[in-house]
């Protein structure tokens, strides 16, 4: 193979003066010394969040307190930030609300499905070995529950690997471990082909990769909003229920906020007719106010090309990264887990190094590069294209470089390594 010429700082930098989405980079409360890398773990601050919390908290709080339930439009926000969501993850606006985490999102959708799945005979949930804990945690209570068994496949298609008696799949679109992504369209067929449900984790993908999940015809999905939404530290989640299932779905948290009428303070549950059955309690209104700052600059990127984009820009920044990075992977030691092909890797690209993960990743930050690692030992680098330009992603990759070539890692103070 002819080896290409590595990418160009003066390159780079002339890609960010043609971007049009570089001035998104404005509206984050980042370090400009730093390169966040982190946005798949914790997405960084808007910098309009303090103020409008500081309103949220004097104004709509401190002083118009339950009036701000009409006032400050409290009593539709979880379905309002629901339709906001809802362009980004291919859902028709009516279809998604902001509740819970993903975790307790995923129990509901999932014991929703599992009734469905025993109802035609079908006791199996299929999940991926590997995905991420929390999911498999849930997966597997309720298939304790609903006395379903937990199997797994591997990250092939699902196609090839598809069980006949399957009930339900469910997948991550993008591995939160190797940053592979999912054929959500082909996964969700495969699973229908099968007579099984598909369920969706986009905690990895939303925001970052266009996601079609109703022209897939998927059935159930989940997603995080505090990675690349942006929606700070606790922030809610997000559940979709495919239109032709929500009127009839079981989900098990029996709460009021899901009541047709919650004010009706009825003795009987009569669960919402649509998506706002899948709430349960009181939303936590200040970090939904917080959310919403993370959507404001989604719609900002609307008329500079929006998820299309953003994608387009994300790929060219990991690109660039594995343009620097790889010609010198194996002399290093690391091995890239995320597939090169852009039909197969969302924002993310993940290394797995041969020794000392954790020490590399603060080395890395000691020089403003901020990534992190993932047991055992991989190394995880977020593109996430609202905020990063493409001279970090040189930067970040010279600078990975510099830590593994001379060692640097190596040096005692790192030891501890990052938590
Ligand atoms: C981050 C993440 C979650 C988060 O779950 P919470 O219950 O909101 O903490 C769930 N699933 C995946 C795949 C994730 O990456």
């Amino acid at each position: 193979m002819q080896a290409r010429p590595s990418p160009r700082l003066q390159d780079c930098r002339q890609c960010d003066r043609q971007d049009p989405l570089a001035p998104l980079r404005e509206r984050f409360a980042l370090d400009r010394a730093e390169i966040y890398l982190n946005g798949n773990s914790l997405g960084p601050q808007p910098v309009a969040a303090a103020g409008r919390m500081r309103r949220a908290v004097e104004q709509e709080w401190g002083r118009d307190l339950g009036r701000s339930w009409t006032r400050a439009g409290w009593s539709d926000l979880p379905r309002r930030l629901g339709a906001r969501i809802a362009p980004l993850i291919g859902a028709g606006p009516d279809e998604v609300v902001v509740a819970d985490s993903t975790s307790v999102n995923l129990y509901k959708v999932l014991c929703a499905a599992a009734h469905r799945a025993r109802q035609a005979g079908r006791l199996r949930i299929l999940a991926e070995a590997g995905g991420f804990p929390s999911d498999l945690y849930i997966a597997r209570s309720v298939a304790e529950q609903h006395g379903m068994t937990l199997s797994f496949i591997d990250p092939r298609p699902l196609a090839a690997q598809m069980p006949a008696d399957a009930g339900i799949v469910l997948l991550s679109h993008v591995d939160y471990r190797s940053g592979r992504l999912r054929d959500l369209a082909a996964d969700t067929a495969a699973a229908h082909a099968g007579g099984a449900l598909a369920v969706w984790d986009l905690a990895h993908s939303a925001g970052v990769v266009p996601v079609a999940l109703k022209a897939a015809g998927a059935d159930y999905a989940v997603g995080c909003s505090y990675k690349y939404l942006n929606g700070g530290p606790g922030a809610p989640a997000f559940v979709w229920a495919h239109p032709r299932h929500v009127g009839q779905d079981r989900q098990p948290l029996w709460g009021w906020r899901g009541h047709a009428d919650p004010y009706g303070y009825l003795p009987d549950y009569v669960p919402a007719a649509d998506i706002g059955r899948y709430q349960a309690g009181m939303p936590p209104l200040l970090s939904m106010t917080a959310l919403a700052c993370g959507l404001d600059i989604y719609e900002q990127a609307e008329p500079l090309g929006g998820l299309a984009q953003l994608r387009r820009k994300s790929l060219a920044l990991s690109g660039l990264f594995m343009a620097c990075v790889d010609p010198h992977a194996q002399a290093l030691g690391l091995t890239r887990l995320t597939p090169a092909e852009p039909a197969q890797r969302g924002a993310q690209l993940s290394y797995r190094v041969a020794q000392g993960g954790p020490a590399i990743v603060a080395a890395l930050a000691g020089q403003g590069v901020l990534a992190d690692c993932r047991a055992p030992d991989v190394l995880r680098f977020a593109f996430a294209p609202l905020y990063l330009r493409h001279e970090d992603a040189w930067h970040a990759a010279q600078r990975l470089l510099q830590v593994l070539r001379g060692g640097l890692w190596r040096e005692p103070r790192f030891g501890a390594g990052a938590p």
